[in-house]
């Protein structure tokens, strides 16, 4: 069952509460989201400031999203298994068995056909809890042997970075789609071959960009494109962890393709494209990897850079392998802000928004019913591929990104700014329709 928030929950330090009729029409009138909710808010209730020490300050209840507050579980939207499109999971890791296996069984249109493992033990253990027959289960060699398999429509591959691209051409040779995990691929090269062979093989190819699939994510880019916050200013975001072991795969560069960039700090650069709606026209980055550190011998530790957009807006982002984990990002427009902290995990996501009422600086937290973006993401793809529609985020949006990733390493090296070309057409595909969540 999905959370739902309590309607005359306010935020700590809340202004005092407001007459009963005036919160009742800002949580009811709020068809449109946050736009009628400031409408309902200015006027009475809401000019009113907290008896404080702060008469500026003012903090409005919580804002929730009338359609999730009031959408209805819909079983019957929910195809039979044998009208479900099916998938092959190609690596059996941390992110296929924590997040996307237990996902699919959240899925309306979605359904596990078949594992890719190398090991075929661990493979036979997944299968079993999930219902896979054997037949069902292949390793990296017989791969191929999945174009036989009627019940496997879409190959989504969760292998290391550098594996992306010869699983996607593998795929393509056999006529499956692909959903592909972030990051796309090592460099632009390897995503232009990658995009080349799907559309070859007339086959549809998604990144999965959990992110542009999230709610609270997609209301903050809607508030954008709707003009909530005026002009964009300023996009600032981190993304950031330690890591441990320095064996592992994310610190190798042949299978990584890099460090903190391609792995977390993609999350900063992907959301100040997605959430303002344009591209950056340069970049200037640093990096650092320090010495003597086994871990950081191949990749780098930690990533700086600046993106300037067209509009004026500018994007500031970090990410680091080696800091206490931290993820949050605050756009900040000229009439207004939002800020998400925590952003960009799977669950726990907050998000706050800062305004001017009645002339007062006012702020509020925006309630979503969490939904799992994984489910989400998946069955978007499922979608596309039953009814023949370009993906949200089809391969030209990891491209994208990929062509800025090698961008700031460019400039990291030289000292320089880089220019980025604007792309020849959208990145992204239409927007997700809502129903089909
Ligand atoms: P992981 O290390 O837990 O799993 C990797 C899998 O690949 C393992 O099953 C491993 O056995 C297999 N593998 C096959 N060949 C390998 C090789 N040569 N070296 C190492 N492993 C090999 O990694 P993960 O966290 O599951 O990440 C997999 C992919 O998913 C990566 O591209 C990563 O960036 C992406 N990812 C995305 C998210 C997200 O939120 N969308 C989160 C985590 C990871």
């Amino acid at each position: 069952m999905p959370f739902r928030g309590q309607p005359d929950q306010l935020l700590p330090n809340a202004a005092p509460a407001e007459p009963e009729a005036g919160r009742r029409s800002f949580l009811t009138r709020g068809g449109a989201g946050i736009a009628v909710a400031l409408a309902a808010g200015t006027g009475s209730a809401w000019a009113a400031g907290p008896s404080g020490a702060d008469a500026n300050q003012v903090k409005l209840p919580l804002i929730q999203d009338p359609n999730t507050e009031q959408k209805e579980e819909t079983p019957d939207a929910n195809l039979p298994p044998d009208a479900r499109i099916g998938y092959a999971i190609v690596g059996l890791g941390r992110l296929s068995l924590n997040q996307i296996l237990p996902a699919l069984a959240q899925c309306k249109y979605s359904k596990v056909a078949a594992l890719v493992s190398g090991d075929r033990e661990k493979a036979r253990r997944v299968a079993r809890q999930y219902g896979i027959a054997d037949a069902d289960i292949h390793d990296y060699q017989d791969f191929e042997r999945l174009a036989d398999n009627p019940r496997v429509h879409v190959v989504y591959i969760v292998l290391p970075n550098g594996m992306h691209k010869a699983f996607t051409l593998r795929a393509a040779k056999i006529g499956k789609h692909v959903l592909c995990e972030k990051p796309m691929a090592n460099n632009a090269a390897d995503c232009e071959a990658m995009v080349e062979a799907m559309k070859r093989a007339n086959r549809k190819l998604m990144i999965a960009y959990r992110s542009q699939y999230e709610p609270m994510d997609r209301m903050v880019a809607k508030m954008v494109k709707e003009k909530k916050l005026g002009t964009l200013r300023e996009f600032i975001a981190g993304n950031s962890q330690n890591v441990g072991d320095p064996s592992q795969w994310r610190l190798k560069k042949a299978l990584a393709g890099g460090g903190a960039m391609p792995d977390i700090g993609l999350y900063c650069l992907n959301a100040a494209r997605f959430l303002s709606n344009e591209e950056p026209m340069e970049v200037v980055a640093t990096v650092h990897r320090p010495q003597g550190d086994p871990r950081f011998a191949e990749v780098e530790e930690s990533v700086h850079f600046i993106l300037r957009f067209p509009s004026g807006l500018t994007a500031t982002c970090m990410s680091s392998y080696a800091s206490h984990e931290s993820r949050f990002f605050r756009l900040q427009g000229a009439q207004g802000w939002v800020e998400m902290d925590p952003a960009f995990g799977y669950n726990g996501l907050r998000l706050r928004h800062g305004m001017l009422v009645d002339g007062k600086s006012a702020t509020t937290e925006v309630q979503i019913d969490p939904q799992n973006q994984f489910a989400r993401e998946i069955d978007h793809m499922s979608v596309c591929v039953k009814d023949d529609l370009v993906p949200h985020t089809p391969g030209e949006e990891g491209l994208q990104d990929q062509r800025i990733i090698d961008a700031i390493y460019e400039s990291a090296r030289t000292g320089r700014a880089v220019k980025l070309a604007q792309p020849d057409a959208p990145t992204r595909g239409p927007e997700p329709q809502e129903e089909t969540f």
